[in-house]
């Protein structure tokens, strides 16, 4: 594939490009310093609006298509940049273009069709008068010359070593921070191309195929990557240091291979050969789980940023420089990243208040493959580690521009605790299925939890929205309170159990329940499906019952407590 020898070529660039980075000046690199020292303290002081605050959904146009060039000086911390948008009309008529565009960039001009337009920018917004009405499925193409001086969130002047990096952190709305787009997870553009010049050496890695690299006349590289799967604008990426490139391949098909390339440190080179070696055979679980990696014809990638995060960028997560160990301790960082391809990427949330379907999933993933690799007890041990008592509100976050509960452990550890009790309410094969299904349904799409449930209950049969009331929307957990009786029948004793929820709010909480009876003669298994307040239920067992547990394996988001006796109370 060309784009194997594309990589190739990288791969070899990059050496030449570590060799020629270890000759930065020290000068230079003192006037950097110097000049980062001013602009942070400059960046201090200044505030922006935030442009969280500023969304508005805006049904009148789509972008299909982004192509972004940024001519980057990072001694200056200055980017030129030329965004060309193709808009198609979904609205009657469109006489204003209303793009997301944060303060902290400059608006320069604006061209379509070699004509300059009006433009106002404030607020966040870039607007855009247009010299005559568009109509309904009209297509044109829009030129926005800007620059940027201060990144804010979304795009970071940093460095490594004394070596200038500059990257983008992606998501929840800060795309506007470095390019004129419509910044939500539902507004996929079918492509897009990158085009980044750096001062030679630098190297510029961002989503998708590397097609080409161009040597300029003045000291610089241009590297042109291309994108040909539908990608939204906060998971578009770039970055830019002295990277050292390796690639492990991906083998699929009968005898194709896509390359896994990394972009690290020079000086982390070796510890994230170590590390890193594990993502194949977490590809490999993750492919025959959910279907075949959504972005097959480009590219897994992994890049290694300054900031103490990681970011699920389309085909090139981004991994803070202090994850690289050489360990196993952040395996569930390189699994998590990586699931997010197909849950967050390939489908998107329509809205950042369905969150869940991205960070539940991905965490949720990463303990599949723990169960895959390290069996049953373990991935119940971890389960269970990510049961923290309470929760802070339901997993659907009312307000999506709080980021602080969109990134909590409501989402990432609840979230998958959604997962996991919903694996046990509709059985292996039903949930299997299920995620398969909503892959295969929602792939390049966006999606909200209705969507997956509707998926959910066609494998199952079953109505399901119940479930999704109670852990997606609702919160807190049953307080289970039980005490159990054995009435001795012929060969066999009855156990009759009553299960009451005294203190749970809301006062019942539909779930099947483990129970489990331990005779002299063995292990009893059954499932008691409460429903209400208070039940009573009985279950015939071989032998003299010992001991009655329930829900042993941490099935369930739970409070529970044995009582001496319990007595049956009428049913709400
Ligand atoms: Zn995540």
């Amino acid at each position: 594939m060309a784009f194997g020898s594309s990589v190739r070529a990288t791969g070899a660039a990059a050496g030449v490009l570590l060799a020629a980075g270890l000759l930065f000046s020290t000068s230079r690199r003192q006037a950097a310093s110097d000049q980062s020292n001013q602009l942070q303290k400059a960046a201090s002081t200044l505030s922006y609006a935030n442009p969280m605050r500023t969304q508005a959904r805006d049904s009148t146009f789509a972008v299909k298509h982004y192509d972004l060039n940024l001519d980057i000086d990072p001694a200056k911390r200055r980017v030129s940049g030329r965004s060309t948008l193709e808009i198609l009309v979904t609205s009657r008529e469109l006489h204003t273009l209303s793009l997301n565009m944060a303060d902290n960039l400059t608006a320069n001009s604006v061209q379509l069709e070699n004509k300059q337009l009006q433009l106002v920018h404030r607020d966040n917004r870039l607007n855009i008068t247009l010299e005559r009405p568009y109509h309904d499925g009209s297509r044109f193409q829009i030129v926005i010359n800007y620059g940027i001086t201060q990144g804010g969130d979304g795009l970071v002047f940093d460095e490594h070593d004394s070596v200038p990096m500059v990257y983008t952190y992606g998501l929840p709305f800060t795309a506007q921070q470095w390019f004129p787009c419509k910044d939500s997870p539902d507004d996929k553009a079918d492509s897009a191309d990158i085009a980044i010049t750096v001062p030679t050496p630098l190297v510029a890695v961002s989503n998708g195929r590397l097609v080409r690299t161009r040597t300029n006349s003045e000291g610089t590289t241009t590297f042109y990557w291309q994108v040909r799967y539908p990608i939204y604008p906060d998971v578009i990426s770039i970055a830019v240091t002295n990277y050292a490139t390796f690639t492990l391949p991906y083998h699929y098909g009968q005898s194709q291979v896509m390359p896994m390339a990394f972009y690290v440190y020079p000086e982390d080179l070796e510890k994230a050969r170590q590390q890193f070696v594990v993502l194949p055979e977490i590809m490999k679980y993750y492919v025959s789980t959910f279907g075949e990696y959504p972005f097959i014809k480009e590219k897994y990638g992994v890049a290694e940023f300054a900031k103490r995060s990681f970011r699920e960028h389309q085909t090139l997560s981004s991994f803070a420089a202090n994850l690289i160990t050489t360990g196993h301790e952040n395996d569930w960082i390189l699994a998590h990243e990586l699931a997010h391809q197909w849950f967050g990427n390939c489908i998107s949330v329509k809205n950042w208040s369905h969150i869940w379907l991205n960070e539940g999933f991905a965490n949720y993933s990463y303990a599949l493959w723990k169960e895959d690799t390290e069996g049953k007890e373990a991935y119940l041990n971890l389960m269970r580690s990510w049961d923290k008592d309470e929760f802070d509100g339901p997993v659907f976050i009312k307000d999506p521009t709080n980021k602080n509960a969109l990134f909590s452990e409501t989402t990432f550890q609840k979230g998958a605790w959604v997962l996991h009790m919903l694996r046990h309410v509709i059985g292996d094969e039903a949930f299997f299925n299920a995620l398969r299904s909503y892959v295969k349904t929602y792939a390049y799409k966006s999606a909200i939890t209705e969507d997956f449930e509707l998926v959910c209950e066609k494998e199952y049969g079953r109505p399901l929205n119940w479930f999704f009331k109670e852990w997606v929307y609702g919160v807190n957990r049953p307080f289970y309170q039980y005490a159990w009786q054995m009435k001795a029948g012929v060969n066999r004793s009855v156990v009759e159990l009553t299960i009451n929820q005294s203190r749970s709010d809301p006062a019942a909480f539909e779930m099947p329940i483990d129970v489990v009876i331990n005779t002299e003669k063995g292990e009893n298994k059954f499932v008691a499906w409460q429903k209400f307040t208070s039940q009573n239920f009985q279950f015939s067992v071989e032998g003299v019952p010992k001991q009655v547990e329930l829900d042993p394996e941490g099935w369930i988001l739970k409070k529970v407590r044995q009582a001496e006796s319990l007595t049956v109370r009428a049913s709400e």
